[in-house]
């Protein structure tokens, strides 16, 4: 230890490179002694961990120094009745926010006793759009012509890369001298980023032979990676999926203690005017509290929480009652790669049944799309009951102030 110090202090030994002459655990002790001498701080807890470290350091962190906990608590019996997802779930949630997991409970027993959510994936595409530059707008709308169709030779270098993604067609936008193509694969169980950048590279290169275009940049934003955007809102961007159940009024009544027209009041006002006037990109009420907690516990990508948070909450009136439905357009979600193969992680999505590839291939993370669908029905039922029944300031002042 002393003498690995030594040498990260004489600068002979660089801080990254620490895993490269000691074992995983040996080398996070030592970067984290370094820093807690260098700072003055202890990292005594990041230092407590059960996770195994081999994979993490080459995979999924550079420079680790330990691990944080975040609590993860249980709401369900949750009954999903989706074309993956059928039967009842219990849902790993990874979160400090006081009173989200008895929220989601409350909205998982609604959803159960009402006889589950019926849940389907609407469309299954991953995204990615280079930017190309062009000499002038003739010459931008002539690449993009050729992209349009030349899209057999695109799927040919695209699938070349990958054994398990498949090409699924593109659409292109021209702006002066730019071109974007924005790629669409189906990524089977895995999220896809990695998978999808990979066929792009080629994809890219194949344009810029051909057309005489310049590649700017792999991604041109109009993917739309990890930022709020119309695009994924109106066209999807990985599993496009939505939830719905039918509540009587007693049963709404019964869970909620408040009438139903007055969820439904609370939806539309709330929900679609107040976030058409706050010119927001999601109309719900918390979908994302939902989304990040689920992704978390499940080892998925959080700075996706953006995607999945343009979500579509609507309440209205049916023959048995009220129809309660979310529509999430952008969920990028996947039980291969990325995080997933963490451990305290991939228990969590053991505990669903998803952990690893499905059979066939693609089963699982449409499975798993599934199940977070319902869980944000719960989460929305839950949250727009607190509202309708003038409950929500009390229940953070029970569960987040104890
Ligand atoms: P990945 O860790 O690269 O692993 C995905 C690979 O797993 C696939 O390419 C596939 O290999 C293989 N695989 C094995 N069984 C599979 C199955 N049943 N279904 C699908 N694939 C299977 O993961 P990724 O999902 O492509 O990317 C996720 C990571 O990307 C996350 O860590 C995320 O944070 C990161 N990320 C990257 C970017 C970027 O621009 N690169 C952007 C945002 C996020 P084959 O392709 O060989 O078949």
């Amino acid at each position: 230890m002393e003498d690995y110090l030594g040498k990260l202090k004489s600068g002979d030994l660089k801080l990254h490179a620490l895993e490269q002459v000691l074992a995983p655990d040996e080398a996070i002790q030592v970067r984290r002694r370094f820093i807690e001498e260098l700072t003055g701080s202890s990292l005594q807890k990041v230092g407590s961990y059960t996770i195994a470290m081999d994979r993490v350091v080459k995979r999924n962190c550079e420079n680790v120094v330990g691990a944080v906990q975040v609590p993860v608590g249980i709401a369900g019996p949750l009954l999903v009745h989706g074309e993956y997802a059928q039967g009842s779930f219990y849902l790993p949630l990874a979160t400090t926010e006081g009173a989200l997991v008895a929220s989601v409970n409350r909205g998982c027993r609604a959803i159960t006793n009402a006889g589950g959510a019926t849940v389907r994936v609407l469309k299954d595409a991953m995204t990615r759009a280079p930017v190309f530059s062009t000499r002038d707008v003739a010459h931008a709308r002539d690449v993009a012509a050729w992209a349009d169709a030349h899209q057999d030779a695109i799927r040919g270098v695209a699938e070349a890369t990958t054994s398990h993604g498949r090409f699924l067609g593109l659409s292109t936008a021209v702006v002066g001298t730019s071109v974007f193509v924005r790629l669409e694969f189906d990524t089977k169980d895995a999220m896809g980023m990695n998978m999808v950048t990979i066929a792009s590279q080629k994809v890219a290169e194949l344009i810029a032979t051909s057309t005489g275009a310049r590649v700017v940049a792999l991604s041109g934003n109009f993917c739309t990676d990890k930022k709020p955007a119309a695009v994924n809102l109106i066209r999807g961007r990985g599993r496009s999926v939505s939830a719905g159940v039918a509540l009587t009024e007693a049963q709404v009544r019964e869970t909620f203690k408040a009438p139903g027209a007055a969820l439904a009041d609370v939806c539309y006002r709330k929900n679609l005017v107040g976030s058409a006037i706050a010119g927001s990109l999601g109309f719900n009420a918390h979908a994302a509290n939902v989304i990040a907690a689920l992704f978390i516990a499940c080892g998925q990508d959080p700075a996706h929480v953006v995607e999945g948070s343009s979500c579509i909450t609507t309440i209205e009136p049916s023959s048995e009652g009220w129809y309660c439905a979310v529509t999430l357009p952008a969920l990028p979600v996947g039980t291969v790669g990325g995080g997933t193969g963490v451990d305290t992680q991939a228990e969590c999505l053991s505990l669903l049944g998803v952990a690893g590839g499905g059979d066939p291939p693609g089963a699982h993370a449409r499975k798993f799309a599934e199940i977070i669908a319902a869980a944000v029905l719960a989460g929305e039922l839950s949250l727009i009951g607190a509202f309708a029944a003038q409950h929500l300031a009390q229940a953070h002042q029970d569960l987040g102030r104890g």
